[in-house]
C-alpha cells in the first residue's frame, strides 16, 4: 500500500500495518502531515498543526515498534480539540483571550495518550471556551464542513470531528458539555462517544461548566473508539470527581451483538421541526437493529423538554465562575492600554472574550446574582435532580435509549447565528446526558440530502461496554461509517 492511501484506515487497520511492517509510524505521520495540508486550506479544522513533534513521536514510536512493545495507539497519529492542556504546545480554547498560551503541563488524557505512543499532529478548532454547536464562535475563524464547505461541522468540537472526517488524524478527542462530541460527529459522519461523567479525567481541560464537562474520542467507527477509550478512561489523582473502580476493556464488550437488549425510543426526543430525512434515517436504524435481535419499543421521558431550558441555566452560571480567572493578572491576554486595575480588568474582559462568551457569562451571573438565585439557578438544580431521577428509572426497563442525535443534517454558515435560541436548540437531543451524567454515543445512520445523519444511544452511568455493543453490531450490518466526504480540497 502507498503510504498516502493510509489517511482513511481505521486506527486497527493502521496499528496491523504497522506492527507487520506495512508501514511506519514516520510514514503514517508524513501521511496525515500531507493530508492536513491538502485540506486545512479549505476545511482549517487545526488551530495548531504539531509537525514536528509529531515526527519526532513517530520515531519514538517506530523504535517502541521495532522492540516489540507497542500499545493499541503506538504510532497513530490524533489530533487533540484545543481545549484540552499539551505541555509546550499553544492551548488557545480559540479565544483571543488565551492566545499564545502555552500550558506548562499536560493533561491527563495527554499523557495516558503520550504514554501509549499515540503521535500529536496537532490542536482541533473548537467554537470559543466550547460555547457553541456550529464552530462559528471560534476567534480563529470557522471549520467547514467536509461534507459541504457551505456548511458548519457542528460544534462545538467542529475541529475535530471535521478532522477525522477528512482523515487529517485518525482520531481525535474533543469535550462535551451539552454535546459538544456527539452533534459535531453527527454532522460530520463519524462517532462520537461522550463517556459518564468522571470516567476520563477532566485534570487539564480548561473549564466550561464543570459539573457537565466530559472528554471522550471522536474515531471512524465504534471499535477505534473503544481502543481510545481505553486509554483514557480511569481514575485519576487529580481530578476529585475522577470515578474509581476497576478498568474496563471495553474493545472486548464490541462483539456481544444485540441479541434481546432492550432499546427504549423517547418519543419527547423527536422534537417539532426533526428533519423528515433524520427521522427516517433513524427508524431505518431501529429496523436494523430489531433485525438483529434487540427489542426496540418506544417509550417517554415527559420531562424531556426541560433539558435544554436547565442546561442552559446550569452551564452559564457555572461558566461565569470558571471564566472570572481570565483577568489578564495570572495568564492570558491582558490589554496594553489601561490605567489602573479595575480599567485593565474591564478591557481585558472586554477585548479578550468574544460574542458568545460574554453572552454565557453575562447569563449565568444573572442567574447566580441575588434576588434570582432561587428563580433561576436553584431551580434549574430541581429539575436537574428529576430529569436525573426520570432517566435512571427508565433504565430499569431498558439497557439503552436510541435517539437521533441532533434534529438536523449540517446547517448552512450564518442561518443560526443570528438567533442564539436557534442555535441552543441544535442541542436538545444532546443535554440530557450531561445533565444526568450518563454516557452517550453518536453514529453515523445514513444520509439525508447528501448529509450525514447521526443516531444517538444513551446508556445508564457506566454503560459505555453496552453503547460501543450496540454501535459495533449496527455498524457490522450496515456501511454508514464507512462513508468519506469527497476530498475537499477547494474553498466554497
Ligand atoms: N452547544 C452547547 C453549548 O453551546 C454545548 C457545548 C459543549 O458541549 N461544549 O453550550
Amino acid at each position: 500500500m502507498h503510504p498516502s492511501d493510509v489517511t482513511g484506515l481505521s486506527i486497527r487497520e493502521a496499528r496491523e500495518l504497522l506492527d507487520n511492517g506495512g508501514v511506519s509510524s514516520v510514514e503514517l505521520t508524513r501521511a496525515a502531515l500531507d493530508r492536513i495540508g491538502e485540506v486545512e486550506p479549505s476545511v482549517h479544522a487545526f488551530v495548531t498543526v504539531t509537525d514536528e513533534l509529531a515526527l519526532e513521536q513517530a520515531r519514538l514510536a517506530d523504535a517502541r515498534i521495532s522492540l516489540g512493545n507497542a500499545a493499541p495507539l503506538t504510532g497513530i497519529p490524533m489530533q487533540l480539540k484545543d481545549n484540552i492542556s499539551t505541555r509546550g504546545v499553544p492551548t488557545t480554547c480559540s479565544s483571543r483571550m488565551l492566545e499564545g498560551f502555552v500550558p506548562t503541563y499536560d493533561a491527563t488524557v495527554a499523557r495516558l495518550l503520550y504514554d501509549q505512543g499515540a503521535v500529536l499532529v496537532g490542536k482541533g478548532n473548537l467554537d470559543e471556551f466550547a460555547m457553541g454547536s456550529s464552530t462559528e464562535n471560534s476567534a480563529r475563524g470557522p471549520t467547514r464542513n467536509p461534507w459541504d464547505l457551505g456548511r458548519v461541522p457542528g460544534g462545538s468540537s467542529g475541529g475535530p470531528a471535521a478532522a477525522v472526517a477528512s482523515g487529517e488524524c485518525f482520531f481525535s478527542l474533543g469535550s462535551d458539555t451539552g454535546g459538544s462530541i456527539r452533534q459535531p460527529a453527527a454532522l460530520c459522519g463519524v462517532v462520537g462517544l461522550k463517556p459518564t461523567y468522571g470516567l476520563a479525567s477532566r485534570f487539564g481541560l480548561v473549564a466550561f461548566a464543570s459539573s457537565l464537562d466530559q472528554i471522550g474520542p471522536i474515531t471512524r467507527d465504534a471499535a477505534d473508539g473503544a481502543l481510545v477509550l481505553n486509554a483514557i478512561a480511569g481514575h485519576d489523582r487529580s481530578d476529585s470527581t475522577s470515578l474509581s473502580g476497576e478498568p474496563t476493556n471495553y474493545a472486548s464488550c464490541l462483539d456481544h451483538g444485540v441479541e434481546g437488549l432492550r432499546i427504549g425510543v423517547p418519543r419527547e426526543y423527536f422534537v417539532d421541526g426533526t428533519d423528515p430525512g433524520v427521522e427516517r434515517a433513524v427508524r431505518e436504524a431501529l429496523v436494523v437493529l430489531e433485525g438483529l435481535g434487540a427489542r426496540v419499543e418506544e417509550t417517554s421521558l415527559p420531562l424531556t423538554p426541560y433539558a435544554l431550558a436547565v442546561y442552559y441555566i446550569i452551564a452559564p452560571s457555572e461558566a461565569s465562575a470558571n471564566l472570572a480567572r481570565y483577568d489578564g493578572v495570572k495568564y492570558g491576554y491582558a490589554t496594553p492600554t489601561a490605567s489602573g486595575m479595575w480599567e485593565a480588568l474591564d478591557k481585558t474582559r472586554q477585548e479578550g472574550f468574544g460574542p458568545e462568551v460574554k453572552r454565557r457569562i453575562m447569563l449565568g451571573a444573572y442567574a447566580l446574582s441575588t434576588g434570582y438565585y432561587d428563580a433561576y439557578y436553584l431551580k434549574a438544580q430541581k429539575v436537574r435532580t428529576l430529569i436525573r431521577r426520570e432517566l435512571q428509572q427508565v433504565f430499569g426497563e431498558f439497557d439503552a435509549l436510541a435517539t437521533p442525535t441532533s434534529p438536523t443534517v449540517a446547517f448552512p454558515f450564518g442561518e443560526r447565528t443570528e438567533d442564539p435560541v436557534q442555535m441552543y436548540l441544535s442541542d436538545v437531543c444532546t443535554v440530557p446526558a450531561n445533565i444526568a451524567g450518563i454516557p452517550g454515543i453518536s453514529v453515523p445512520a445514513g444520509l439525508a440530502d447528501g448529509l450525514p445523519v447521526g443516531l444517538q444511544f444513551l446508556g445508564p452511568h457506566r454503560a459505555e461496554g453496552t453503547l460501543l455493543r450496540i454501535a459495533h453490531a449496527y455498524q457490522q450490518a450496515t456501511d454508514w461509517h464507512t462513508m468519506r466526504p469527497a476530498p475537499a480540497t477547494k474553498a466554497a
